[in-house]
């Protein structure tokens, strides 16, 4: 295998301080076989979300006494994990979710991968894991656009959607923190999310199941929070809905956000509310950016609760006018439609294909990360 340090194809990077730890390198180990170039562009011109993924990945080794080490990138490849890995059985691993795009000069650059270097740091302590220094997490997202910089789509909608994520590997079946931890990054192509078009997404109430509970892991991106979701999930498409969105766990009124997009209502005083960050809800990056931008188009956003009674009743007064959801994955959705064994309704009184401000608002964020407009608060990063 070729062994050659990133350090030196990119002499301007400096090695990575590791907390205190040695200064760690990233090694290069490249593809041996790397996807031919028409066998790549087939893939990367409809990949569809999440089924398409580059030549490599990055993995870095955490082990208690020594902490982060053998920083690499590397081809991807399936990992061997003892049957007894620690993650297997109590589900220590968090994960985080950003996007480089290409900028209209032929470069690329992510939106806010700072943010997620720091909710990561924030999830792995919340599930007593290793943090990761948020520059080594920044460096390691870098790294891996510019080695797969190939597979970024330049289509309409395209991205390269980067999945860093931690699991807890000591082989060990007593229950307590772990004390070794995988960190990697893989890259996926990626096309829009939902496959419909400009028509809103048909959201299902749950009744039974809850996401997330004051006091546990709801602000943590967590693997677990997901699979607790996935039966309403479920549930949500035997019933011909999109999404399924979650109340509060403890009234069952209270509007949460849906399995992985936070949510906002669009007033017809042109306001904004979104449910606030109490513990039990994702911090979205999409969602503080659409609060900054709104607040900037000079638009009042609230913070505060709203019940699902609230949203039928405003729903249907026409106080309330629009509703969509947000998240890094489909960035800006219309939410059409909100059903649940009772009956259904339509979300705002402007229809089920959103209105203006969602809109707006959408195209002003989509502008900022495509480099195609001013980005004012420094959100955009540049790789290369
Ligand atoms: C990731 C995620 C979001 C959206 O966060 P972004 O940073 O905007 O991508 C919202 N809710 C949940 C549950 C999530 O996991």
């Amino acid at each position: 295998m070729i062994r050659v340090s990133l350090v030196s194809l990119f002499p301007s990077t400096k090695d990575m301080p590791m907390d205190g730890h040695d200064s760690i390198r990233f090694d290069l180990q490249p593809h041996p076989a790397p996807t031919a170039a028409d066998a790549r562009a087939a893939l990367v011109a409809n990949p569809g979300f999440g089924r398409v993924f580059t030549d490599h990945m990055v993995v870095i080794d955490y082990t208690e006494g020594q902490g982060w080490h053998d920083a690499r990138v590397t081809a991807r490849a399936p990992l061997t994990l003892d049957p007894a890995c620690a993650v297997l059985h109590y589900a220590q691993e968090i994960f985080e979710g950003l996007k480089a795009y290409r900028t209209p000069t032929g470069g690329a650059a992510m939106f806010r991968p700072d943010a997620n270097a720091r909710r990561f740091y924030k999830s792995a302590e919340r599930m007593a894991m290793a943090p990761l220094p948020e520059a080594l997490f920044l460096e390691s997202v870098r790294r891996l656009v510019q080695v797969d910089r190939d597979w970024i789509p330049s289509a309409e909608g395209g991205s390269l959607y980067l999945r860093p994520f931690m699991i807890a590997n000591e082989t060990f079946l007593g229950v307590k923190p772990s004390a070794q931890y995988l960190y990697m990054v893989i890259a996926s192509s990626v096309g829009s999310y939902f496959k419909g078009g400009a028509d809103g997404v048909t959201v299902w109430v749950s009744q039974n199941d809850t996401r997330a509970a004051s006091g546990g892991t709801g602000a943590a991106k967590c693997g677990g929070n997901y699979a607790a979701s996935l039966r309403a999930q479920a549930e949500a498409v035997r019933n011909g809905c999109d999404q399924v969105v979650f109340l509060d766990a403890v009234e069952r009124r209270r509007v949460e956000e849906l399995g992985g997009m936070n949510v906002f209502f669009v007033f017809q005083d042109g306001s904004l509310l979104t449910p606030p960050l109490d513990g039990t809800i994702l911090p979205g990056i999409t969602r503080d950016s659409i609060i900054t931008l709104a607040r900037d188009a000079g638009l009042a956003v609230r913070e505060a609760h709203y019940t699902l009674d609230e949203w039928r009743a405003d729903a249907a007064s026409g106080k309330l006018q629009e509703v969509f959801a947000c998240g890094t994955a489909a960035v800006i959705t219309p939410i059409g439609r909100i059903r649940n064994p009772e009956g259904e309704f339509v979300a705002g009184a402007a229809g089920t294909a959103g209105g203006p401000v969602t809109q707006r608002l959408r195209k002003t964020l989509v502008d900022i990360q495509r480099g195609t407009a001013p980005d004012p608060h420094g959100w955009v990063h540049t790789v290369f």
